[in-house]
């Protein structure tokens, strides 16, 4: 079944036994964990979280496992993700995500079994350490002077920049002292982190495409990095609109689940840092090949990471080996401080950078099952972006 050489007795197959998926209460969301066991005794984890409906990718995870996964073997990570994606037919968010926490978990295997990090098979590391930014550290903070505040304290740590939304639970067309409250919110971060420390703004895809170009206009005078979805990004031609008309670089991705979509996205030539999302596309491997995809339009890559330790130690690993890769988004030092116990190493931003693990596999050890299941699926953990407040659950 499998074309892997299992002649040679150094070189093993690790033929997968066991899939384990967890899903784990994390505060504002649960996060899918997927552990893989192999017949040579090594264990390797993925996640697959995905926004709001962690049981359904769990499910998934159950349902991949017995359909294409045990009996294979760990190594055949690229005849896996085509088997799974072609024949599920239906695939999107919750299949892919199954297949990521599946196809994680394989590469941190592989790794191990080679004893190399998943770098290393993926080109080789680039670089000394990952510049990240943050995200997250404005839940408590509500007036200007309080951004201003709590923003100064994240240039301290040494992040390259910071990222927030400021509109609260705007829809399509805020009124005018909607828009010149989140303008005062964005006027006093940058007065908190000075004129080096980028400002990156995520407006969720609220707007319309007149209130969108309205708002990044206002925003001018503070010099944005980048504005993220400031419409849905479905509607390439109306995100195409937007972003001809403004002077920040457009940021999307995503929500953008294969590279087959990326086409019609990227053809608009108007999408200046793609943030692909490594479980919504299914993996390492489909983001390797998606951030090429990006570096042939010229455009540079930052994985979108708002979930688990292991979809950040994933995104480590194809940051340190990416031509393109501009910024890493971390919500680390934001977060439940649970995160850190999953796993045996869990990553964890110095000075606002990622070191890049020189260990094996994702470089996380071993996963803790005990405290996965310590920190049940938690029904209210949800961050409803269109209602007021959601910011606090941070
Ligand atoms: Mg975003």
């Amino acid at each position: 079944m499998n074309p892997i050489p299992t002649s040679k007795a150094t070189r093993r197959a690790c033929r997968i036994t066991k899939v384990t998926a967890y899903v784990v209460g994390m505060r504002w969301r649960n996060c899918v964990f997927a552990h893989v066991e192999t017949d040579d005794g090594i264990a390797g984890v993925g996640e697959g979280s995905l926004e709001y409906q962690p049981q359904a990718v769990a499910a998934a995870i159950d349902q991949l496992a017995h359909r294409y996964v045990i009996g294979s073997s760990a190594f055949s990570i690229e005849r896996l993700f085509n088997d799974m994606l072609r024949n599920e037919f239906m695939r999107g968010p919750i299949i892919n995500s199954a297949i990521a926490a599946i196809e994680m978990a394989m590469w941190d295997i592989v790794g191990k079994a080679l004893d190399r990090p998943v770098y290393d098979l993926l080109g080789g590391r680039m670089y000394d350490r990952l510049p990240a930014y943050a995200n997250a550290w404005y839940g408590q903070a509500k007036t200007p002077a309080e951004m201003e505040k709590a923003a100064a304290a994240v240039a301290k740590k040494g992040y390259r920049g910071l990222k927030f939304d400021p509109f609260g639970d705007s829809g399509r067309d805020p009124a005018a002292s909607e828009i010149r409250k989140a303008v005062d919110l964005v006027a006093a971060v940058r007065q908190g982190v000075g004129p080096d420390v980028e400002v990156l703004i995520d407006a969720h895809g609220r707007f319309s495409v007149g209130a969108a170009v309205d708002v990044c206009q206002k925003l001018e005078p503070y010099n944005l990095y980048w504005m993220e979805e400031p419409v849905d990004a479905d509607n390439h031609g109306a995100l195409a609109a937007v972003g001809r008309a403004i002077k920040a670089r457009l940021a999307t991705g995503e929500r953008c689940t294969s590279r087959y979509l990326l086409q019609s996205l990227l053809s608009t030539n108007e999408v200046d840092v793609l943030q692909p999302d490594l479980i919504h596309v299914g993996g390492i491997l489909e983001g390797k090949k998606i951030a090429a995809i990006a570096d042939a339009a010229y455009i540079p890559v930052s994985f979108h990471n708002p979930f688990g330790p292991v979809a950040t130690a994933a995104a480590v690993q194809l940051d340190a080996c990416t031509s393109n890769f501009v910024m890493q988004e971390s919500f680390c030092e934001y977060d439940v401080e649970m995160r850190f116990d999953l796993l045996e190493h869990a990553p964890k931003p110095v000075g606002g950078h990622y070191d890049i693990p020189d260990r094996p596999g994702l470089g996380v050890g071993e996963f803790r099952p005990d405290v996965a299941l310590a920190y049940p699926f938690d029904k209210d953990a949800f961050l409803p972006l269109f209602k007021s407040g959601w910011a606090e659950r941070f």
